[in-house]
Formats: structure tokens, sequence, C-alpha cells
């Protein structure tokens, strides 16, 4: 039976930086995938002259040369870096509810200040004050909440992370509605809920305040050739250093003994042998089918009694036939809603009604090169619950899934009236598609439900078998810059252990 350090199961992007920081540190990695492809959410397809991406909106963190950011490090420290051009935008986000307002924010800490004081004059020093509350919130989440948090000393925590007690853990909706009194500012600083999956109520403000910061001064990124392209580089950088990969090879179950793991089957019954198993694949799966039952560890099930499924989503993928321009379009990510309260919007994410909000991006804007010439590639999404979906007959899932895309380009044509009239190719995701390629419950995105009594900041660890770890959305906060930083984390903390076990034994 063949032997490894580590096994990592899934190459999302958890897994992809875990496997090629796990690999590329010295220890002997197996990386196994289900799909054909890695990048689990992080991939593309193609249809007729069109490479579609699946998922990448924005990517945070990067920064720029002159101002690099946490990703910038972690993806030189994997060896990506050179292998892949980013592409910046030049907006965070263009927020148009008809007849009500249509502004777009643009991608800088001084021009977004500008922008909302330039709309909204009578809330100019509570702008200031609201921009000076999400710098302290996300720097001291940043630099001095973790080791806060490792002190386990509430005095530490007061004294280090002062802004973070008073705003950090309360709901988005609640600090906004403390510092403004205008509705429509409220709606429009809080269209990233879109990003986490819960409406601002529901939203943890530290996770509003660090997106907007880290957005608006590191800049949101595409990828030349999408996602799929980092996914490909973080494989090539993990075989380079020696990895060992296999596509279309799920893994069955992961061995164990006294309580650690011994090894993992391979789905196509063969076994090998290893000293940590990394999964990206959700907690659900890892604890409730890879493991024996009699293995899943009392806190796990606790914990997971307490836990709410994250949503899902909704995504026509188009490539039309007229330029960006043609359109209309002018920011590369525009969010569309037909009323000012995100709350009415997210309570249609359980229903077939029509959607009251969406997301549209279009990927050629900034990139030329992301559509043939003269085309558009764009991606039209609403967030919506996988439970709705599971109730679809068979018979039925075809005809609803169009007639609910139908209602999804009604919204959209609210803002920009011509897309049907484009259409040149179309595929429709549901959340049941999300299910067959992640194979995450409810096809979830984001992981488990991200809200201010269940967040990841005061979450542990989900342990219980030694030598076993989760990585990926489910562990961290959904997204492209938590999930590879969740990989990179706990590839260290594997490397650690596995490097202490050898001491012990020499
Ligand atoms: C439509 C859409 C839009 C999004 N937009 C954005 C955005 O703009 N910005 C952003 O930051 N985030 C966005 N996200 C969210 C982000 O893509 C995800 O949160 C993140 O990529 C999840 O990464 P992960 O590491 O959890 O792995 P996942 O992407 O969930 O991948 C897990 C992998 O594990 C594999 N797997 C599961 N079980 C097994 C098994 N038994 N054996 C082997 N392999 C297994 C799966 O096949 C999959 O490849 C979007 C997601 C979607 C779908």
């Amino acid at each position: 039976m063949k032997h490894y350090d580590v096994v990592v199961i899934g190459a999302g992007n958890g897994g992809l930086t875990a496997a090629a920081a796990t690999q590329r540190g010295g220890k002997t990695t197996l990386l196994l995938e289900r799909h054909n492809i890695p990048g689990g959410c992080a991939t593309s397809f193609v249809r007729g002259n069109f490479e579609f991406e699946v998922a990448l909106h924005q990517l945070s963190g990067l920064g720029t040369e002159s101002q690099p950011f946490v990703m910038r490090d972690i993806f030189n420290s994997l060896g990506v870096m050179d292998k892949v051009e980013f592409i910046q935008e030049r907006d965070l986000y263009r927020l148009a509810v008809p007849g009500e307002l249509d502004i777009t924010l643009p991608a800088s800490w001084k021009g977004l200040q500008k922008t909302l004081q330039e709309h909204f004059p009578e809330e100019e020093q509570a702008i200031v004050q609201f921009m000076d509350i999400c710098e302290k919130v996300t720097l001291e989440g940043f630099l001095t909440l973790p080791k806060a948090k490792r002190s386990n000393n509430p005095e530490v925590l007061n004294d280090e992370c002062a802004h973070f007690v008073k705003y950090g853990f309360r709901s988005a909706l609640d600090v906004l509605s403390e510092l403004f009194s205008n509705k429509k500012l409220i709606t429009l600083i809080s269209s990233y809920w879109n990003y986490v999956g819960v409406p601002p109520s529901q939203m943890l403000f530290s996770d509003l305040a660090s997106m907007l910061y880290s957005y608006a001064v590191f800049k949101p990124w595409h990828i030349k050739g999408g996602s799929q392209s980092l996914s490909n580089a973080l494989v090539e950088s993990f075989i380079e250093a020696g990895g060992d990969v296999r596509f279309n090879c799920g893994a069955e179950k992961i061995l164990t003994e006294a309580g650690g793991v011994t090894g993992v089957q391979l789905e196509t019954g063969e076994r090998v042998t290893c000293n940590a198993v990394i999964s990206n694949a959700s907690p659900l799966v890892t604890f409730n089918e890879l493991l024996d039952h009699d293995q899943l560890p009392i806190k796990v099930q606790q914990d997971f009694k307490s836990r709410r499924m994250g949503t899902s989503a909704f995504v026509i993928y188009l490539g039309l036939d007229c330029t960006p321009e043609e359109l209309g379009i002018t920011a590369p990510s525009s969010f569309i809603s037909s009323t000012l309260d995100w709350e009415a919007v997210s309570d249609r994410m359980e229903a077939f009604d029509s959607p009251l909000g969406g997301m549209i991006t279009c990927y050629n804007l900034d990139d030329p090169d992301a559509a043939p010439p003269g085309k558009s590639q764009v991606a039209l999404v609403c967030l919506q619950y996988g439970d709705v979906w599971q109730t679809v007959a068979p018979e039925e899932y075809v005809k609803t899934k169009y007639a609910f895309a139908e209602k999804l380009i009604d919204l959209i044509e609210q803002v920009y009236p011509k897309v049907r009239h484009f259409i040149e190719e179309i595929e429709v995701a549901t959340p049941l598609t999300m299910m067959r390629y992640l194979n995450t419950p409810g096809g979830a995105i984001y992981g488990f439900k991200q809200t201010p009594e269940d967040s990841n900041l005061i979450r542990e660890r989900l342990e219980g078998v030694n030598g076993l770890y989760s990585v990926g959305s489910w562990t961290s906060m959904g997204g492209f810059q938590p999930t590879y930083m969740a990989g990179e984390s706990t590839a260290r903390a594997v490397l650690k252990k596995l490097n202490q076990m050898e001491a012990q034994h020499v």
C-alpha cells in the first residue's frame, strides 16, 4: 500500500492551496478530486465561442504591486504568482434600483468617500466616521484579533481590538442604522451582503467592513483565463514539487484506528496510508459519510445540531453578441434590485417567486480577452437556497429552471433592457448543479450560514479525530480569499504537527 504524509480530499481553493503548501513544505501529498478538473467553484467551462467563468466575480486580498496584500504573499510562496495574470477592476460595483438610485462606487478608499459624500451630502460627517470605523475594524480583525483570541483574555481583547469589540460583532444593519438616517445610503453600502449570503440584518458588521475596505484599498480583481487558470497553476506548482494528483477519483472513506487517521480509501477501492488528511469536502460529507459512523466525535455531532446551511446560487451564463457598450454596461459588477429593502430580496431566496435582486458581471469590460471580439461574457446571479429546488420532480426540472431564468432576466432587463436580444450562448446552473459539482449539501457555495451568532469568529475548529483537518468555506468564511487563506494556514498547522511528530521519532 502506498504511503503519503498527507492526503488532501477535494481540489477546491482550500484543498488546492493546502496540497501545494504541504508538498512544497516537504511532505509527500496525494490530492484527490471527484471532478475531472481542479478548482471546485474556481473552474470554467466552454460553450460555443465562450469560456465561462463559473464563480469568481471579484477576487479580494491581492493588493497592487505598490500596495501588496496577503494573497500576493500566499501566491508567491506557492509559486503561482508568475503563472497567472490578474486583471484589476476599476469599480467596486454599480447599484441600480430603478426609480430610486443608480450609483457606481469606485475601487478607491478616498474615491469611495468622495462619491458617497457627493451623493449624500447631508451624511458627510457620518460617512467620515463610518469609513474610519471600517478601517479600524478591518485592521484590528487582521492584525490584533488573532492574538487577542489566542490570549483568551477579555482585557487584551478590549485593549487591542476596541473598535472590533464595539462594532464588529453586531449586525451590519444595526451599525449602519446607528450611523446613517438615509435608507438609500444604507442600501448602497450594504450591497456586498450578496457575497456572504445573509442580508444586512443577519450579517456581521465586521464582514461588511472588511469587504468594503479590502476591495476599495486592495482592489477587486479578475483572472486572465478565469479562475480556472489559477486552479490549474496551483496544480502545476503542486506537481512540479513532486505531488501526486488523481482526478475523477473521489475519496470514499477516511480510515481510522484508535481515534486517529491512518489512510484513505479511494472510490476505485484502492487504499493509501497517511499521517494526515485534509478534507476540502464539506464537514457534513467528511464526518457523516467519509468517516465510519462510530468515529463521529461528540463535539462535532453537537456542533452540527446548531448549524444552518448557507445559500446556494442560481446563475445564468450568457455569451452575448454585442459589446458591453452596446448593452449599456459601464461597470464590471452591478447589483440590481427592484427594492431598497435587502431583507425582502433575501426572503425570496427560498422560493420560485420572481427574484427581487440579483447581480450581473461582465468579464470583458476590463479584460477584452474574456470574450471573442465584438461579443460579451456575462453572468447573471441571484442567491437561492437548495431546499426548494430539491422538491422539483426530475421531469419538471428543465421547465422550472428555464422559467426561473426568464424571471431573473426580467429583473436584469429593468436596467439592461436588451439582454435577451443579444443572447448567442446560454447555460443555466441551479443549486442542484452546485450540489452535483461541489458535493455540498443544498449546493451551498459559502459553507454554513454566516450570522453574528454563528460566525467562524466564535466557532471552534471541527476537531476530534487525530490527524483530520477540514478546510474551505465551511471552516472559514466562504469566498475566494478566505478559502485560499484557510488552505494555507491549515497546511502550516499540518506541517508543524508532522514535523513535531518526526522530531519525536528521531
Ligand atoms: C456562482 C458563484 C459565484 C461566486 N462568487 C464569488 C465571488 O465573486 N467572490 C468570492 O470570493 N467568492 C465567490 N463565490 C464563492 C467561492 O467560489 C467559494 O466559497 C469557494 O470557492 C469555495 O472553496 P472551497 O475551498 O470551499 O471548495 P469548493 O469550491 O467547495 O470545492 C470542493 C471540492 O471538493 C471536491 N470533493 C467533494 N467531496 C469529495 C470527495 N469525497 N472526494 C474528492 N473530492 C471531493 C469537490 O468536487 C470540489 O471540487 C462564488 C461561488 C459561486 C458558485
